[in-house]
């Protein structure tokens, strides 16, 4: 065994084979050994016993919208990575709009790693965009190390990033096949939305029927259609609509490589209760009823979809206006994703284990991220040690996002992130040092 630094001892650590009391051996930066609780520890090493608070494996969270630079008054890369560090995240992925410039050719790439460069808390990565006419710079972008390809089949929100139509989807995707990458697709059909009917003003139900379900169903049948066309691997972003789960189940039964994810907020918030004119809980597609939120879990529960990352998306307070036709669209939860989804998973029967699955293992599957996302020898010594049974209430004032707009304020939450630990240093919680020692992803590295 490398000369071990740090022993972390918790009688309820999440490892790939279960909850078990442990000792988590870790050496420099990376984990040296899961030993049994009782082990004889190295000599040398700090100990930090942590009782029955549990271990997770850092928080793995590949939708992350940072917005820096360019719009960073919205959200910039120190606010961001502070409140992924104070809610268990130890990486995040970067959406590669609403940046200026977003993501989208290699300079572009270069221009957003040297505005994170040094001021980051976690680890961050990168997706690229795919808009009409960037396909020629897609394999750059690849080979400069994105973890993959965003796009969108409807209005973005922003000009800079235009949307796909079905030609270009599939000129992208078969690029990206070519080189053996990944599509990340928001998927609502932009025909679909434009037939919808459009009310203006504060009600929840006139937003909700102006995105229905069968504009994300419509999409994911391109996207699973373009799947089977190019032989392309391809990743259905925030799905919300619970009716396009059998296509989804039927796409990957039939061996194609198509994944889904879901966010803190379609498991947690319904339809039912957003209060009207209450655009902290606007966002594309929107947070639909209670029984599609039933069908949602069970998707999880099944294999169906796989991850659960925040689709952190911030603007400036003043962007919230009480219109749900003109606000922008956007949670803030990258701080409270992990309570958010503990606090419904342990109340349907859940464990941490399963919630270490969705919020770390799958999302570090999906990006490649091989020394992330689990609790065991040989991967990256990052941790989030939680108290599962302890509560509090969501109080924006402690949250670390740069607007403190949250549909969560005022929520009471199960499971209190005590401390944070990246590659063997605490980053969040007491004794941690506030500094920036967050590093800078490529894929494959
Ligand atoms: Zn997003």
């Amino acid at each position: 065994m490398p000369e071990v630094s740090l022993v972390l001892r918790s009688t309820r650590v999440v490892t790939p084979e279960g909850i078990r009391p442990a000792a988590v051996a870790v050496a420099g930066e990376r984990i040296a050994a899961v030993l049994p609780y009782g082990a004889e520890l190295p000599r040398g090493a700090g100990v930090e016993d942590v009782g029955d608070h549990a271990v997770l494996p850092g928080l793995v969270d590949t939708h992350v919208h940072v917005n820096d630079p360019g719009r960073a008054e919205w959200e910039g890369f120190p606010t961001a990575t502070r409140a992924a560090a104070a809610g268990g995240v130890t990486t995040l992925v970067d959406m590669p709009l609403n940046s200026l410039p977003p993501t989208t050719t290699v300079p572009h790439l270069r221009v957003k790693q040297d505005a994170a460069r040094g001021r980051v808390h976690v680890d961050v990565g990168f997706w690229g965009g795919a808009l009409p006419d960037n396909t020629g710079d897609l394999r750059a972008l690849h080979e400069a190390g994105v973890f993959g390809f965003k796009c969108f089949l409807s209005p973005s929100g922003v000009p800079e990033f235009p949307e796909l139509d079905r030609e270009g989807l599939t000129a992208s995707l078969t690029e990206i096949a070519g080189f053996g990458g990944l599509l990340i697709a928001h998927a609502e059909d932009a025909a679909a939305l434009a037939g919808a009917p459009h009310r203006a003003g504060p009600a929840y139900a006139d937003f909700l029927a102006s995105r229905p379900r069968d504009a994300e169903n419509d999409a994911v049948r391109t996207l699973v259609d373009a799947a089977r066309r190019t032989g392309g691997r391809v990743h259905v972003l925030h799905l919300s609509s619970s009716d396009a789960l059998p296509l989804l189940a039927r796409a990957r039964a039939g061996g194609l490589r198509v994944s889904a994810e879901t966010c803190p907020h379609f498991l947690t918030l319904t339809a039912e209760e957003v209060p009207d004119g209450a655009t902290e809980f606007k966002c594309c597609p929107p947070i639909r009823e209670r029984a599609n939120q039933d069908a949602l879990w069970q998707a999880l529960a099944d294999g169906t979809v796989g991850c659960v990352v925040s689709d952190h998306s911030p603007c400036t307070a003043d962007l919230k206006t009480p219109d749900f036709a003109t606000a922008w669209g956007g949670i803030s939860s990258l701080q409270l994703g992990l309570p958010a989804v503990w606090t419904e998973a342990r109340r349907r029967g859940h464990g941490l284990d399963d919630v270490a699955r969705w919020m770390s293992t799958a999302p570090a599957e999906l990006a490649g991220l091989g020394t992330k996302g689990a609790v065991a020898a040989g991967r990256d010594a990052d941790f989030a040690v939680v108290a599962p049974d302890e509560a509090f209430t969501v109080d924006p004032a402690h949250l670390h996002h740069r607007n403190r707009v949250t549909a969560y304020a005022g929520r009471t939450l199960y499971g209190v992130v005590k401390a944070t630990w990246l590659r063997g240093r605490r980053i969040a919680g007491a004794g941690s040092t506030g500094q920036p020692t967050g590093r800078l992803l490529e894929r494959n590295h």
